[in-house]
């Protein structure tokens, strides 16, 4: 039965409150499931909606969590768990994946703490940022995320410094994983069919130093709070002296009335190095 016909028979008007933009177009489900490459991994889905993607993610991952907000998705999805001849391996959690106890998923996915997991998820765009700012700081135990984001979005993720794109999430995001457009798709893959078109991008693990990343996207929060001012402002707002922001932007060997988006990534990471 195709989506539309779905939704028809379960009686289930799609919430464009909640982003649900299913995904129909069956190249692509198998194109995001190829690249996730979750074989024998731990995968936190977001938004699982009627289970497009998590049918597949199911067979070749050790374990699946699905996020999923809308408890119409949540009754389609328990089908999928008695099911499916891999439904065992699919836990739901019915929530906010803004409030979800991310410390449970961790645990349970990492097979306590003994590997990393992967994330899985054609996102709902209404929250795409604050999302991929919430995963970003969970960097130590995601090796690999494979997000269909508004291509609009996938830009911010791989922009490069002087442009408007430019961010706390572009840089965090590059210090810690390789990033790789791998799918633009049209509004005709979906439905119902969403005004802007789609990119799917996979941000996999490179070496990196995890305390460097937390300390990196917690200063360049503060470097980028007011995006027009100069860097030294920007310190200055955030509550350091005038003589320690001085010192500490010579230290690191970056000019005082630079702006935080003209800064690339290394001029960061020797602020970082700088800010004891
Ligand atoms: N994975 C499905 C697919 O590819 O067809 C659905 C993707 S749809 C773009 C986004 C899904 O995220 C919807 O099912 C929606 O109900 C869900 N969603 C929206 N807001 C959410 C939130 N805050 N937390 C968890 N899920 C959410």
């Amino acid at each position: 039965m195709n989506i539309k016909d779905k939704l028809n028979s379960l009686n289930i008007v799609p919430n464009k409150a909640l982003g649900q933009n299913f995904l129909v177009d069956e190249s692509a489900i198998e194109s995001i499931i190829s690249v996730s490459d979750v074989g024998g991994y731990g995968v936190l889905e977001i938004g699982a909606g009627l289970g497009a993607l998590t049918s597949e993610l199911i067979k070749p991952a050790q374990k699946v969590i699905a996020v999923e907000i809308d408890k119409n998705m949540l009754d389609v999805l328990n089908t999928l768990k008695v099911e499916s001849e891999h439904g065992e391996k699919l836990s739901l959690i019915h929530d906010d994946i803004l409030k979800v106890d991310f410390d449970y998923i961790i645990k349970e996915l990492t097979f306590g703490y003994t590997q990393q997991f992967k994330v899985v998820g054609n996102l709902p765009y209404y929250i795409t940022t604050p999302i991929c700012q919430k995963l970003i700081k969970h960097h130590a135990h995601i090796s690999q995320l494979t997000l269909m984001m508004q291509t609009e979005a996938a830009t911010r993720v791989s922009a490069k410094p002087n442009s408007a794109q430019y961010g706390v999430l572009s840089i965090a995001s590059q210090y810690i994983y390789d990033i790789e457009s791998v799918l633009d798709l049209s509004p005709q893959s979906f439905y119902p069919q969403p005004d802007v078109h789609s990119t799917v991008i996979t941000m996999k693990k490179h070496d990196y130093d995890p305390e460097i990343a937390d300390r990196l996207i917690k200063i360049t929060g503060i470097c980028f709070a007011m995006r027009r001012k100069t860097i030294q402002n920007n310190l200055l707002a955030s509550g350091l002296d005038r003589v320690k922001a001085s010192e500490l932007l010579e230290n690191a060997n970056i000019p005082p009335n630079a702006r935080a988006e003209a800064l690339k990534i290394e001029d960061y990471i020797r602020l970082v190095k700088a800010w004891k």
